[in-house]
């Protein structure tokens, strides 16, 4: 029996899917606040040939205790199992790895939209007893502007060549115009000039926008691997070889200082 943890979105309904194709599945769930180590002691006494989970957040971490506690290994973000090998997804999505799973049960999560979604069916509910562990009481969304950064059809993202906290006033401004998101660069948070929540990238959000728009970015792997679901991506940056261009569709070669202000200002002549 596979034992399948689902939180009622798509993409455990993505690991149903990825899961009935194992064997038998037993969807399960629990009730109440979310609390990691006691939920994965819940998990971890089922009787089950494999215990899977989505590849968010959430599923990741609490297979992780699951692992933790039955002293197991566990493989994040698999795409294809096939008896003890599994392919699975690294770097944020820019290597495939062939790699042993070892071990009883087996512990993975599902790469998040390469599987079909199905219907969930029949889920159980399982008892969790309260250990005193740690557990999240509420959860507050932080949002720096009015548009959530992974919903957004305009994201204006602002990294190292922005210079500042106060250098973001011009990218502001431009997401504000277009209706859009601000985002940022890792460079940027590390910085303290935006928070996480800001972040695009690998261990930041992964957007899907209509439009990216990337002023000073270099470019990097983890940050491309946050920003390639946009449809299309415009780079502003002062370097020609700026490796970024090789993802973009539209570029302007020049400093962000005048060019973002630039666009502004002529959606403002447009616009009357
Ligand atoms: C495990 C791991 C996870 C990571 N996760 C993420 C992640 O989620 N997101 C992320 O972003 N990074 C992530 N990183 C960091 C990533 O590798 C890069 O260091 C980071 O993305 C670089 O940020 P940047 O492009 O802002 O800075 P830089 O690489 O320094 O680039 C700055 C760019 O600005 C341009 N520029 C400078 N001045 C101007 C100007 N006046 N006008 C126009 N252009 C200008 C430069 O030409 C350059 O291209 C991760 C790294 C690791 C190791």
């Amino acid at each position: 029996m596979i034992v399948c943890f689902v939180e009622g979105d798509e993409l455990s309904a993505q690991a149903v899917g990825f899961a009935r194709a194992l064997g038998p599945v037993r969807a399960v769930t629990f009730a109440g606040a979310y609390q990691p180590a006691a939920w994965a002691a819940a998990l971890a006494a089922q009787e089950a040939e494999a215990i899977v989970a989505a590849g968010s957040d959430r599923g990741n971490e609490l297979l992780a205790h699951v692992a933790a506690v039955l002293d197991q290994p566990f493989a994040a973000n698999v795409v294809a199992l096939d008896g003890d090998t599994v392919m699975r997804v690294r770097w944020g999505g820019s290597l495939l790895e062939e790699a042993r799973l070892h071990g009883a049960p087996k512990l993975l999560t599902v790469a998040p939209h390469t599987q079909p979604a199905v219907e969930t069916g029949e889920v159980e509910v399982l008892d969790a007893p309260d250990d005193g562990s740690p557990k999240a009481l509420e959860r507050v969304e932080e949002s720096s502007g009015g548009v959530s950064l992974r919903d957004a059809k305009v994201v204006v993202s602002g990294g190292r060549g922005v210079g500042s906290a106060e250098g973001f006033g011009v990218i502001e401004e431009l997401a504000g115009l277009l209706g859009g998101a601000v985002g940022c660069s890792r460079v940027v948070t590390s910085a303290g000039w935006r928070p996480h929540t800001d972040q695009v990238g690998q261990t930041g959000t992964k957007i899907s926008a209509d439009l990216y728009i990337a002023c000073g970015i270099s470019g990097a792997t983890q940050h491309i691997a946050g920003a390639k679901g946009a449809k299309k991506i415009l780079a502003i940056n002062s370097d020609p070889e700026a490796p970024i261009l090789a993802s973009a569709d539209y570029a302007v070669i020049g400093d962000l200082h005048e060019v973002v202000p630039a666009i502004s200002a002529e959606l403002r002549r447009v616009r009357g």
